[in-house]
């Protein structure tokens, strides 16, 4: 009972301590897509969408499981996520096992990223997976502040259009799923994200027709990619978003303290090397 309540104060620190806050900088609106675990369908369906319209993606691959079954889907296989990369599709992490990183000591975090990061690096040529993912949206505070110091972002399930003070270490989203987003939802957000100029991150799974609980169909995809192309919003991938907001990570050895950094800096982007190194 008491652990229950501990995990549950622990989860809504993580959820609501703003653990990296970077003010946005960018001039016009962004909208990006992001796809998670990833099913086999997004690739073989949801990948084409994007790139019909010019656009690329961001999908967030735990190797681990690559290949296979799920309840609603099969999970892509280490070849298609090489080919997504060849098509500059960004791969992103989110584990090696597709665990809830909450339930993880230090160690074991820092094993579930290297690893990740040694599969994906080995399969694709240049890779390096710079944005996160939690699974199942599940975090703690002292995983997300470790997280936050080995990626460029790190982004939950939360709902919201990302505006002005961001979170880069726990960025909110909209589903994008059949079932959730309505016409008026859509039209909402999207007003919400042109007034505030701010940075809406759609988020589904399979891409199947007809799609799981969590998902979407491709014809539902092709009309939101085509709504937001239609109100002149470019569609970037994360790492390409974050440099339209005018993040810069910070690559090169740095301090371990954080340094006082001017509005619109990361705040400890300097400390990324120190974990990134060990993760
Ligand atoms: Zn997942």
């Amino acid at each position: 009972m008491l652990q229950f309540l501990l995990d549950g104060v622990s989860h809504k620190a993580a959820r609501h301590h703003r653990s990296k806050p970077f003010v946005m900088r960018n001039t016009a609106p962004l909208v990006s897509f992001t796809f998670d675990d990833v099913p086999d369908s997004a690739y073989a369906n949801g990948a084409p969408v994007l790139e019909a319209q010019g656009a690329r993606g961001t999908f967030y691959i735990a190797a681990g499981i690559c290949g296979r079954p799920d309840t609603h889907w099969r999970a892509i296989d280490r070849n298609q996520v090489r080919a997504l990369h060849d098509r500059r599709h960004e791969i992103g992490c989110h584990t090696f096992s597709h665990v809830s990183v909450d339930r993880l000591d230090a160690r074991t975090m820092e094993e579930e990223c290297r690893r990740n990061r040694a599969v994906l690096r080995e399969l694709c040529a240049g890779v390096e997976p710079t944005n996160f993912c939690y699974p199942f949206g599940r975090a703690s505070l002292p995983r997300k502040l470790q997280l936050l110091r080995c990626f460029d972002s790190c982004r939950g399930i939360y709902e919201g259009v990302n505006a002005g003070i961001v979170d880069l270490a726990m960025l909110r989203v909209i589903e994008l799923y059949d079932r959730t987003l309505t016409r008026d939802k859509l039209r909402r957000v999207l007003r919400e994200n042109r007034e505030r100029r701010g940075w809406l991150i759609f988020y589904t799974h399979d891409v199947a027709d007809p799609p799981s609980p969590i998902g979407c169909s491709p014809r539902f995809l092709r009309t939101i990619v085509e709504t937001v192309q239609d109100a002149n919003m470019p569609c970037l991938p994360v790492r390409d978003a974050l440099a339209a907001i005018g993040y810069s990570p910070v690559r090169e050895a740095a301090p371990r303290a954080p340094v006082s950094m001017p509005v619109g800096r990361d705040t400890t982007a300097g400390l990324r090397n120190d974990s990134a190194s060990a993760a």
